[in-house]
């Protein structure tokens, strides 16, 4: 996918906000069926898969957040590096790409 407008980057970043919210501790409280706190939230191993998925909801969160404020800017879908146009086919696998295949590389593998 990728995002035509500012609107639908504020979506995909509400759902990672929605997602943070479901497993951030605190909101157990107000939890859930009758469910035990413990055994919802502090079950050895559920902690660490999302510790690790929080993480990664985080890193996600920032990249939206980078590609709104290049929307802002109007320079979503051009390279950070070299100014080139990022292929759309490129965007479309990597919405929040910020750098051109070429510079990517470059930075992936400095030479
Ligand atoms: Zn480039």
């Amino acid at each position: 996918m990728c995002f035509a407008n500012q609107e639908e980057v504020l979506t995909a970043i509400g759902q990672v906000d929605a997602e943070i919210a479901r497993y951030t501790p605190g909101r157990c409280e107000q939890s859930i069926s009758g469910m035990h706190m413990a055994d919802h939230c502090f079950e050895q191993g559920t902690m660490t898969v999302t510790t690790s998925y929080l993480q990664q909801m985080d890193t996600q969160r920032r990249k939206l957040l980078g590609v709104l404020d290049l929307m802002q800017q109007g320079t979503y879908g051009i390279c950070q590096e070299c100014g080139d146009k990022i292929p759309p086919k490129r965007l479309e696998r990597v919405p929040d790409a910020l750098l051109c295949v070429k510079c990517q590389t470059k930075v992936e593998q400095p030479s």
